[in-house]
């Protein structure tokens, strides 16, 4: 039994902060938080103390690229350097994930079930992993790896990362059993084009069907998975929140028709901008990807300010990877910029991420019967939303009532 004793708590759920708070934890879990006059502990529970910090939640990026090591087309197709290298390069982004705040990522393709596996025996380190393994889109979409000169890709078949491209009705069904088969938590699909995808399949080219999309959905709850589905804008966006996918990724052009974001409110489908990766895309993508980045910004915080307005709940994912590793918490500052106020963006992170991920009961609040993920971080998040980034003052992580991380020794000597 452990009491973590003193922290301002902000447990996730909005409320506001409590001072001087105690958090029980039993065997891994959260078994009574509050303000310490309103907690009773029995005499040997061990006393961490928390005394002037700033105790959350273990935060959640609900679309992360763990296994993405770059853009370029030799790292995406792993030509770059030999499988078992990538491998272990994963292996310390896992790692040093953890070490940044980071408890929970739901992986929005690209990494394998071996990783999850990896950190069941104890082999490596890393968050808690929600999987999608791979895009499911048609031919020409976001799945589909074919080069700009319209080569194939050469890398050896890899049955844990199945083939990932779908035409009608049945040939998805089949792929979204492939991907469950495979380890998917999730199903990841793909409804137009993007920033970064190839000239002539951008934002709001459409791919897949209605029906298609219908079978999709369908198959992916029958297999008890949620569908997280890339789509920016065009006819592609609105078929995606018809179709019911249980959060839209990116959604940049949500406010070109009002009826978007009214609808989401209304089936409760999730909104994960990802401004991060946008913020990279305007600035050091290849030039049509930069002219593509530039065009929809406006877009995509008007996008934001109307969901906030339409009640969407809003989560926060950086689709790291292809730029870069362990800034997942710049999403939280971008978010801010962009109209949420402190606590939702935490809330992005953490309450609302894990009602997104469909794991509520057990992540993202304080509050009796959830898993122990906890960080204890130097400093008042709400007054300082970038202080999330600075991994020097995330003192504590707790995964499952376990000490991944304890730099607090080191607040003392400096
Ligand atoms: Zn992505």
């Amino acid at each position: 039994m452990q009491l973590l004793l003193g922290a301002t708590l902000i447990d996730g759920t909005g409320a506001a902060p409590v001072s001087d708070a105690a958090v029980l934890i039993t065997d891994g879990r959260i078994t009574a938080a509050g303000p310490r006059q309103a907690v009773s502990w029995p005499a040997d529970a061990e006393v961490i103390d928390l005394s002037g910090l700033t105790l959350l939640p273990g935060l959640i990026d609900c679309h992360d690229h763990l296994a993405a090591h770059g853009y370029g087309l030799p790292q995406r197709w792993g030509l770059q350097e030999p499988h078992s290298t990538v491998h272990m390069r994963t292996a310390a982004v896992l790692q040093q994930t953890l070490a940044t705040g980071y408890t929970t990522i739901r992986d929005a393709a690209g990494l394998d079930v071996g990783f999850k596996l990896a950190m069941a025996e104890g082999l490596i380190v890393g968050p808690r992993l929600m999987l999608a393994v791979n895009i499911i889109s048609p031919t020409g979409g976001l799945g589909d790896r074919v080069s700009p000169s319209g080569h194939d890709c050469c890398v050896v078949f890899d049955p844990m990362l199945p083939p990932s491209v779908a035409n009608g009705i049945h040939e998805v069904q089949h792929v979204v059993r492939a991907m469950a088969r495979a380890g998917a938590d999730v199903i990841k699909c793909a409804t137009t084009g993007g920033a970064s995808s190839r000239p002539g399949h951008g934002p709001k080219d459409i791919a897949f069907t209605k029906d298609e999309m219908r079978a999709l959905v369908e198959e992916s709850h029958a297999l008890g998975r949620r569908v997280m589905c890339h789509a920016l804008g065009g006819p592609g966006l609105r078929m995606a929140i018809e179709a019911g996918v249980d959060s839209i990724e990116h959604g940049c052009y949500l406010d070109e028709d009002p009826e978007l974001l009214a609808m989401m409110a209304e089936y409760g489908t999730f909104f994960v901008p990802t401004l991060t990766v946008y913020v990279f895309h305007r600035e050091r993508s290849a030039p049509h990807v930069r002219e593509r980045g530039r065009e929809l910004y406006p877009h995509h915080l008007a996008s934001i300010q109307q969901a906030l307005e339409a009640g969407v709940k809003i989560v926060a994912g950086t689709d790291a990877g292809g730029h870069e590793h362990n800034i997942n918490a710049r999403e939280l500052q971008y978010l801010v910029e962009a109209g949420l106020t402190p606590m939702q963006a935490l809330q992005s992170a953490t309450g609302w991420a894990a009602e997104c991920l469909g794991l509520e009961r057990d992540l993202g609040t304080v509050t009796p019967g959830s898993l122990a993920d906890l960080i204890a971080v130097d400093g008042d998040p709400l007054q300082d939303i970038a202080l999330l980034q600075d991994v020097q003052r995330i003192k504590l992580v707790l995964q499952g009532g376990a000490v991944c991380v304890d730099r607090r020794v080191e607040q003392l000597v400096h």
